[in-house]
């Protein structure tokens, strides 16, 4: 297709983004009701959606024929009351993708460069490339954000350095005065993006003064979304955190009306939904303990998860994605991050939970 299109060649050479098996062709295959399927592949949440954001998009009067609001006033202003921060330091997406993608538009183009670590989440990867920007990729040996690498990168001059934390398929996160440390000593001409998608999920102890930083960096653009803990993954909405003059620049890169008027209003009342936040992490950090334990139990190592998913080391990632599939579970094999051996589970409800254990317990007796 390529060879007769003229295509800029980082474009010809884009790899396409490999979602999770939806639910519906998986039902179809087996010929079972989409219901029985866990899909647990996208690190969705296994409760659904905030009821709340549910009650507030039922009650709205939305009409569709118009455009949506494309300064997202409400949204944004619930936003900058829950962070505190000023409401122009808040940019929406449509989806924090968006926001990384958005970012990337802003900072970098062919003649630059961006550093991250191995494993790196692969939409922001394919933002860099869709540009032409060159990478500085830090290997992550084990798993995890290499801190010390990335400074040493930043020898070879990037102009954007990105950070998920935790991370995305690793599960690993950063000791936080160990981030601030960093953050501390990237030259102010250089942005570092912190992608906190799975912020909800850290352990207190591990939670990031995030925002708060953002008062002290200038270079610092946070972003956060509402497709995970508050379970609005089918909406797109995210947003992210900066100092006015990065933010500013954001908002005019940012193609308009992208987020929908039904993804702001459920936004705005998921936020206010802390009783569904409080359930849902309760039930990922009890789940995934006990899959974590299961895992290990049966020989499977797995590598240690803040968010809600875990990454397992079963040997053949495609053929155990298939195997599961046959236990109408859909997970995540990670073979488009070079990870063949491994596959990503998402964390489920305890039902989901339990049949996940099961379907490993018999698969691996029947294959020793
Ligand atoms: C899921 C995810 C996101 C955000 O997804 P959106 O639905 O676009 O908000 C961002 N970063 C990482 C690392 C993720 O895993």
């Amino acid at each position: 297709m390529s060879q007769t299109l003229d295509l800029p060649s980082h474009i010809a050479s884009l790899r396409a983004y490999v979602p999770g098996l939806p639910i519906s062709n998986l039902a179809q295959r087996l010929k079972v009701q989409p219901g029985q399927i866990a899909k647990l592949a996208s690190n969705e949440n296994p409760f659904g959606a905030s009821p709340r954001a549910l009650q507030a998009l039922a009650a709205a009067q939305l009409d569709v024929s118009r455009y949506p609001d494309n300064d997202c006033k409400e949204l944004i202003e619930s936003l900058a009351a829950h962070h505190g921060v000023p409401e122009d330091w808040i940019v929406v997406g449509a989806g924090s993708e968006s926001v990384l993608g958005n970012a990337v538009a802003t900072i970098l183009d062919v003649d630059r460069k961006t550093a991250y670590a191995q494993y790196s989440f692969q939409a922001y990867v394919n933002a860099v490339q869709r540009v032409g920007a060159k990478s500085i990729v830090v290997p992550s040996p084990d798993y995890t954000v290499d801190l010390q690498g990335l400074r040493s990168a930043l020898k070879e001059s990037p102009s954007l350095i990105y950070i998920a934390n935790p991370g995305n398929p690793t599960g690993t996160c950063l000791d936080p005065g160990e981030l601030y440390e960093f953050l501390s000593n990237v030259p102010q001409h250089v942005v570092v993006l912190l992608d906190e998608a799975y912020f909800e999920f850290l352990p207190p102890k591990l939670r990031t003064d995030s925002v708060e930083w953002v008062s002290k960096f200038p270079n610092l653009l946070v972003t956060r979304t509402f497709s995970k803990a508050y379970g609005l993954a089918g909406l797109r909405v995210g947003y992210g955190i900066a100092q006015k003059p990065l933010a500013d620049m954001l908002r005019r890169v940012r193609p308009p009306f992208t987020v929908t008027q039904q993804a702001q209003v459920a936004a705005a009342a998921a936020l206010q939904d802390t009783e569904f936040l409080r359930k849902t992490i309760s039930n990922n950090d009890q789940c995934r303990q006990l899959l974590v334990r299961s895992l290990n139990e049966l020989g499977i190592r797995t590598v240690q998860s803040h968010t809600n998913f875990v990454l397992a080391k079963v040997g053949d990632g495609v053929a155990w994605s298939n195997r599961l599939e046959r236990h109408a579970l859909i997970v995540r094999p990670v073979n488009s991050y070079a990870l063949p051996e491994w596959v990503r589970i998402s964390i489920g409800t305890p039902e989901d939970t339990a049949r996940v254990i099961h379907a490993f317990q018999q698969e691996t007796a029947v294959a020793s």
